[in-house]
């Protein structure tokens, strides 16, 4: 109704601080008040999205590589979409790593272990930077990247053309044998 988004817009007003355009039923001039007013707008919702990212367990992955509220380069980069989608995925947390799909199944430890190498979490730092499973595609696409303890954050927030690629490249290959891995077991 008029009156919830009247309301909305003056508590709105008051929390950036202009509430006295409320009460004064002007803004003085417009453009700058409409400046000001976008700007405190992003600001406020860059701060909520940092803050709510921080705070959440289920994010901890995507907030240890993310730190920008910009869109990522490999939107433009990876043109193949199977490819794409595969980075998506590794990006948000859910390829099904046996630490994702059973991410909630407290209840029984060993299910989050790689089930090539048994000893090790399957998560997404064992399917890049480790998981023997894969070392054809890892030798071929991101070996090169891979060389210190930081080499998986630095991969993932890499901006650049090539190494984006390849990284998408690898998510790709590497998913599809585990697939087929799963299958023959
Ligand atoms: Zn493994």
């Amino acid at each position: 109704s008029q009156c919830c988004w009247a309301s909305r817009l003056r508590d709105l007003l008051c929390k950036f601080g202009s509430g006295f355009v409320w009460f004064q039923k002007s803004v003085g001039n417009d453009k700058a008040f409409l400046a000001l007013l976008k700007e405190r707008l992003c600001d406020d919702f860059k701060q909520e999205w940092t803050t709510a990212l921080n705070s959440s367990e289920r994010f901890s992955l995507y907030a240890s590589f993310k730190s920008n509220l910009l869109t990522e380069n490999y939107f433009d980069f990876v043109k193949i979409k199977c490819f794409r989608d595969a980075l998506i995925k590794l990006r948000m947390g859910v390829l099904p790593l046996n630490a994702n799909r059973f991410r909630y199944a407290h209840e029984n430890a060993l299910k989050i272990l790689c089930n090539f190498c048994k000893n090790e979490i399957e998560d997404e730092i064992h399917f890049i930077c480790f998981c023997p499973l894969y070392k054809e595609f890892r030798l071929k696409y991101i070996q090169s990247y891979l060389q210190n303890d930081h080499s998986f954050t630095l991969l993932m927030q890499c901006q650049e053309k090539i190494p984006c690629q390849n990284l998408a490249a690898f998510a790709f290959h590497a998913c599809k044998k585990r697939d087929i891995y799963m299958l023959l077991k």
